[in-house]
């Protein structure tokens, strides 16, 4: 469906990332590429808010791109089959992230990117508890 295609790409175009492809492998293909949510935000676009079919994504993406433009830096672009992987690490605990990934050529990609959802969403836990996370450390030392 190319309306969808141009619509994800258009969402895409909006990262802070210069191509458009999976952050851990080289997949470019629109079709496989799909962005994930470091975080959730209470009003965040959900992609089981939609219909599973053709008309279901073109919304999501519709409602998506004003998120994206306006959090670009929460969201990375990857291929279905790494963020199929993502989503199982995170759950890990980290030694056992860790051992799955060692010496894994895709292994660093996935380290960083399984880091920065963890602590994208402890922080946003932590904002719930109405603790501000950003400026702690100026805080700290001044
Ligand atoms: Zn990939």
């Amino acid at each position: 469906m190319r309306a969808l295609t141009e619509l994800k790409k258009e969402c895409m175009k909006r990262l802070d990332q210069y191509n458009i492809e999976c952050y851990i492998c080289d997949e470019f293909r629109p079709k496989r590429l799909l962005l994930h949510h470091l975080s959730y935000y209470d009003n965040s676009v959900t992609y089981n808010q939609f219909r599973n079919d053709d008309v279901g994504r073109l919304q999501y993406y519709s409602s998506l791109i004003d998120e994206v433009e306006y959090h670009n830096d929460n969201f990375r672009i990857l291929c279905i089959n790494c963020h199929t992987i993502v989503e199982k690490l995170i759950k890990l605990p980290t030694h056992e992230r860790q051992n799955f990934l060692h010496d894994r050529p895709r292994g660093l990609g996935f380290d960083r990117i399984c880091e920065d959802t963890i602590n994208a969403k402890k922080d946003r836990e932590l904002e719930k508890l109405g603790v501000k996370t950003t400026g702690l450390n100026e805080f700290f030392w001044s």
